[in-house]
């Protein structure tokens, strides 16, 4: 009976411990890579000033990720996730050709 009562708590404490720590886990993001093949299909450049402007003549000077309605961080976030590619991280001062500007 003490056995089991014991067996309980410890059990509860490691179910609370790794509920604190959980959100963390699921909310670390991968960051989108360059050579990944949505990226290349999309032209996804980290330095949006490195866009490949024949490949990709939709872009403009002045647009990057951080002023993109996709773009789920702030303009000041250095990086944020994208739908556009699962959720990953992507840089601020990126961008592809699913740029669309924020309202
Ligand atoms: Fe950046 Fe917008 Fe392209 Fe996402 S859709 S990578 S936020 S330019």
């Amino acid at each position: 009976m003490q056995s089991n009562r014991r067996e309980f708590i410890v059990g509860s404490v490691v179910g609370l411990v790794s509920a604190a720590f959980l959100p963390h886990v699921a909310y670390a993001a991968e960051e989108l890579s360059e050579t990944d093949p949505s990226a290349v299909a999309l032209g996804y450049r980290a330095d949006a000033t490195k866009v490949d402007k024949v490949k990709f003549p939709k872009y403009a000077t002045g647009q990057v990720c951080a002023n993109c309605q996709f773009y789920q961080g702030s303009a000041s976030t250095r990086t944020a996730a994208c739908p556009l590619f699962n959720g990953k991280t992507v840089e601020g001062a990126g961008w592809c050709n699913g740029y669309v500007k924020k309202a």
